[in-house]
């Protein structure tokens, strides 16, 4: 239902779970968060944001990169367990999703048949083990992170917003849209994702606005749009007229 992101200089669970907030008004089941510092921290469950807040407060994280969502379920029901961030296998690969995927039945059979574990019965938890399968076991040949989210993003059927980290890659966001919406808030040194413009606003009026089938790889001084099929590409850079 709601995606936030932060990188940059800045706590990231701060800026991620005020952004939550403000995605509230779009109704939730759950909350969470993942947050990279050396290793992947994720606190997440059933009910509100408020309970998140109090998570972070019993177990303060000082990361600089994170993910957040709100989940509205539409495949397995509203629990811990299925609240995002979903991750992989190995536990290096977190992501937070928005939409539906459709074909996640089939997909996840394949990946059963291969070995993978599933614990969860969402379709998100299908997209962080498919990347990483294609990651680890790829074509064959060595390909590279982002490589792997793309292959992953051709083979998945119906629509997603999605905000991934790989703790591999401490100092990226990796996001992709595809009927669901993403924009990219652009600061001084860091940056914000979001399904919405209300987390990002407080922070900075310079956003690009993803469409669909295209993905960016966001760090703390800047970002590279892409189509996910790995055409380079250039965009507008909107000037958010609201306040707060
Ligand atoms: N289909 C996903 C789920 O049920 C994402 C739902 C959403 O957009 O919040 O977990």
């Amino acid at each position: 239902c709601g995606i936030v992101g932060y990188i940059g200089n800045k706590k990231a669970s701060d800026i991620i779970v005020k952004g939550l907030e403000r995605l509230e008004y779009r109704g939730y089941d759950s909350a969470g968060i993942a947050l990279l510092n050396g290793q992947l921290d994720i606190k997440k469950g059933k009910g509100k944001v408020q309970n998140l807040k109090k998570k972070m407060k019993a177990n303060p994280n000082d990361s600089l990169v994170g993910i957040g969502h709100t989940r509205w379920a539409t495949h397995g029901a509203p629990n811990d367990i299925n609240s995002h961030p979903h991750v992989s296998e190995s536990g290096k690969i977190a992501l937070v999703h928005n939409g539906i995927i459709e074909n996640y039945n089939t997909l996840k059979k394949e990946l059963k048949n291969k070995g993978r574990t599933f614990h969860t019965d969402t379709d998100t938890e299908v997209i962080a083990q498919l990347i990483e399968e294609i990651y680890e076991n790829g074509d064959g040949e060595e390909i590279t992170f982002e490589q792997a989210v793309q292959m992953a993003l051709q083979q998945v059927v119906g629509t997603y917003g999605l905000a991934i980290l790989n703790v591999e890659e401490p100092n990226r966001i990796i996001v992709a849209r595809k009927g669901s919406p993403l924009l990219l808030g652009i600061g001084d040194g860091e940056m914000f994702v979001a399904s919405d413009a209300s987390p990002i606003v407080e922070h900075t009026k310079k956003v690009v606005y993803l469409d669909d089938g295209e993905m960016a790889i966001v760090t703390k001084e800047g970002y590279d749009v892409k189509t996910i099929e790995d055409e380079p590409l250039t965009k507008k850079v909107h000037e958010l007229a609201m306040s707060i």
